[in-house]
């Protein structure tokens, strides 16, 4: 069983971190928000004042925070993770960041032989609590199959896309994907119910046609359709509209840097950046629905 020190305990990092200490591992935990702090020391984590006290002697450090900026604060500078850290330690960033960030904090820790993997996770709140997240990671494929037994205990798909930063490049297509998935969803559904179809006959038709897709297997966005789905309990995340929103921030920037035509993608941010100024941000983003049928 691993030391691990577990930096950023909010919606996911908090369930991820009772994981590992479920699964056996010694963990140390630093938040900047005590409530944070002791959902975990309650099953069993010790906890630090600071970050860098958090992972003295740890052989893994594991961050889970908001954004890039904060990531950077977390292992740069001065008095950042990277200059406390000796080199046996893996270094394993789960936020969902922008792939030049990671590889801007990946070069300072190879600078101090320190390895780092960037593992970005899909599945959201309720994965993170079942164990179940998929993790997406990027970096070499020492340090990767170093961090697989750990992120085993967190998750349950536990893929390498590629060296770093390829993690976080895979969790935006994918978002991106799903963004249009779910917009194309809603306004396909919307149009056979303008024209009379019942949705849930109408999504079983298209669950058995060539418009299959994830959204109407399990996430359907008309109210009524689905009893576990969010739009059966007043679009209640689930998801996040303004996570989304980040995530399509992030995949613009992306396509930005490398000259890519992500026309539907730009549409869907589009979309979602009205829908979240309508007042829609803290529901889930299958809501986008609503936008389509109150149009
Ligand atoms: P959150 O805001 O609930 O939690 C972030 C935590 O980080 C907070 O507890 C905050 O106090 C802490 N924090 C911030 N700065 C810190 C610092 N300097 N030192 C220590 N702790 C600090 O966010 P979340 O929903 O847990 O999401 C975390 C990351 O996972 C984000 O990048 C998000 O995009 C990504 N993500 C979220 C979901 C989801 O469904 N919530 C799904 C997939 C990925």
């Amino acid at each position: 069983m691993a030391t691990i020190a577990f930096i950023g305990l909010g919606n996911m990092g908090g369930p991820m971190a009772i994981n590992l200490v479920k699964a056996g591992h010694k963990v140390t935990v630093f938040d900047l928000v005590p409530a944070a702090v002791k959902t975990v020391t309650d099953v069993g984590a010790s906890s630090a004042d600071t970050a860098v006290a958090a992972a003295r002697g740890a052989d893994f450090v594991i961050t889970m925070l908001p954004a890039s900026r904060h990531v950077e604060g977390v292992y740069l500078g001065e008095s950042g993770l990277l200059a406390a850290l000796d080199s046996n330690t893996l270094v394993i960033d789960s936020s969902t960041i922008d792939a030049a960030t990671v590889r801007k904090v990946a070069a300072v820790a190879k600078e101090r032989g320190i390895a780092m993997v960037d593992a970005p996770v899909s599945g959201g709140v309720a994965g993170a609590t079942a164990g179940t997240l998929s993790f997406m990671c990027g970096g070499d494929d020492d340090a990767f199959a170093k961090a697989k037994p750990v992120l085993e205990a967190m998750g349950k798909n536990i893929f390498h896309a590629g060296g770093h930063g390829a993690g976080q490049v895979a969790k935006i297509c994918n978002n991106m994907l799903l963004s249009v998935l779910m917009v194309g969803t809603s306004e396909a559904l919307r149009l056979g119910i303008d024209n009379g179809l019942d949705p849930v006959r109408l999504s079983e038709i298209m669950l058995a046609s060539s418009g299959r897709n994830w959204t109407l297997e399990v996430y359907n966005p008309a109210p009524g359709v689905m009893e576990k789905a969010p739009a059966s309990n007043d679009y209640k995340p689930g998801f996040m509209t303004e996570l989304m929103l980040k995530d399509l921030g992030l995949a613009m920037e992306t396509a930005i840097a490398s000259s890519s035509a992500t026309p539907m993608g730009a549409l869907a941010r589009s979309l979602y950046a009205s829908h979240a100024r309508n007042g829609n941000a803290k529901l889930d983003f299958s809501s986008i629905y609503q936008a389509l049928a109150e149009q």
